[in-house]
């Protein structure tokens, strides 16, 4: 059993597993004593549990191109790492990139967000724009709120 990047229609970036394991669904079940325990499997688990948090982080589709294009360059790479590694142990609890259109910013924080996902970790790729349209919602949801308590009173 391999993962395969791939792409959907909706032009997001998944893994997809080929091929077969003996497993149920990445559960083997082990013996021990009178009873059998469910276990994840040691061939496929971690392969199923990086799609699963691969697929559900909504990367865009060239995600798949950024680990290829760092693979031979050493310094961004061990930066990404580094970032996630601190992630992890809680000493930050983000980064924001800032600069002109093109510079690379994207490109950057996915190479964070696929080696955040290589460490284990979850994550949920929004957009700037999709980011503001939320926060703009969240505070005209407030501010509605607000204004039919204060009519009420
Ligand atoms: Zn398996």
């Amino acid at each position: 059993m391999k993962l395969i990047p791939d792409r959907t229609s909706s032009g997001l970036a998944v893994l997809r597993l080929e091929g077969a394991c003996a497993c149920r669904n990445g559960w083997a079940f082990v013996r021990r004593g009178e009873y059998d325990y469910a276990e994840a499997c040691r061939d496929c688990g971690s392969m199923r549990d990086l799609a699963g948090r691969f697929n559900a982080a909504s990367l865009p589709a060239w995600a798949h191109e950024v680990a290829a294009g760092w693979s031979d360059d050493i310094a961004p790479r061990s930066a990404a790492v580094d970032l996630a590694r601190r992630l992890k142990e809680s000493r930050e609890f983000g980064r924001t990139y800032f600069g002109d259109t093109g510079r690379g910013k994207s490109w950057r924080a996915c190479a964070v967000a696929t080696a955040w996902l290589d460490a284990g970790g979850s994550l949920t790729w929004v957009t700037w724009p999709a980011f503001v349209n939320e926060l703009r919602n969240r505070i005209a949801e407030k501010l509605g709120g607000i204004a039919d308590g204060e009519a009420k009173s």
